[in-house]
């Protein structure tokens, strides 16, 4: 009984290292009750959802999602879009985007893949209550490029505003963080009616996904297929948000870097290949 929830025992454990490490490196609590309030969200949903609750991960997205937007976003004013990661890696501090980045984004998936992107997000938060929940069109793969032109834009911005020597640059950084995030609200929602998919601005525009994609592939956690007990019905590949060709064990499967670990696919399962 007690056994299911070790998982999410082991997550909390594994923030609450992090945050201690922080707190005793930077001589900061807000290190502590920062991270031990993440993962202690991330392991409430996690236990959540293996007690069967549907509104697990949709509790974790808004948990956490708006705790970084409104609290660590609006009202501390750290830019925590990529535009506040070039920010402080440019002045060369160690702070909440640089950290962010580091955990969430760039070293965090070779442990959870993008459970970032699954479980957090406070774009995708607002997304995934959109009406396309199961992509309704095709995935349109060359469009995928346009992350890259994204990614290119956020950090030219930046590099731009250094060379300029403008003032009251931490000002500035906020108003974009405000800026940004409308923008890719109105953005992802645009996008996901016309391509009738949720997740339309996750496939195709998010910059982030430049950092994600690839530390992904190398992800310890991950669902896997036991392709010996897939009967091919299809059901996995139609309920799958992110097009994850997931009835396939390889790391190399299509998409295979896109899975965001909401496990819809593993519920549908009629012969449970996946888990
Ligand atoms: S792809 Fe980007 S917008 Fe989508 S969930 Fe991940 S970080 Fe958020
Ligand atoms: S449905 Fe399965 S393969 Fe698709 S994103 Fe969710 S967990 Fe990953
Ligand atoms: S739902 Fe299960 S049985 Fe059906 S294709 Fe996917 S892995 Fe195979």
């Amino acid at each position: 009984m007690f056994r299911k929830y070790i998982p999410s025992l082991l997550l909390f454990l594994l923030f609450e290292l992090v945050a201690i490490t922080l707190w005793i490196a930077k001589y900061n609590i807000f290190y502590l009750l920062n991270f031990s309030y993440i993962g202690g969200c991330l392991a409430l949903g996690t236990a959540l959802f293996t007690a069967g609750k549907c509104y697990a991960r949709h509790f974790v997205q808004l948990a956490v999602g708006s705790y970084m937007l409104l609290y660590l976003g609006i009202i501390s004013c750290e830019n925590m879009q990529i535009e506040g990661f070039w920010y402080y890696l440019f002045l060369g501090v160690f702070e909440a985007a640089t950290i962010h980045y580091a955990v969430a984004k760039i070293f965090g998936p070779l442990l959870f893949g993008r459970g970032w992107c699954g479980y957090a997000c406070w774009t995708a938060m607002v997304l995934d209550f959109l009406p396309y929940k199961q992509p309704k069109k095709p995935r349109k793969e060359k469009l995928g490029v346009l992350r890259y032109v994204m990614f290119v834009l956020s950090l030219a911005v930046v590099l731009s505003l250094f060379l300029m020597k403008i003032a009251n640059l931490e000002r500035i950084m906020f108003w974009i963080f405000l800026g940004g995030n409308t923008f890719y609200y109105i953005v992802g929602i645009v996008l996901a009616f016309v391509f009738k998919d949720n997740r339309a601005f996750c496939k195709y525009l998010c910059p982030v996904t430049v950092f994600l994609k690839p530390m992904s592939y190398f992800s310890l956690l991950r669902v896997h297929c036991d392709e010996n007990k897939c009967i091919h019905c299809g059901k996995c590949l139609k309920v799958c948000p992110m097009n994850v060709e997931v009835n396939k064990e390889s790391r190399k499967r299509k998409n295979g870097t896109e899975c965001i670990l909401c496990y819809e696919c593993t519920k549908v399962c009629p012969t449970k290949a996946l888990h």
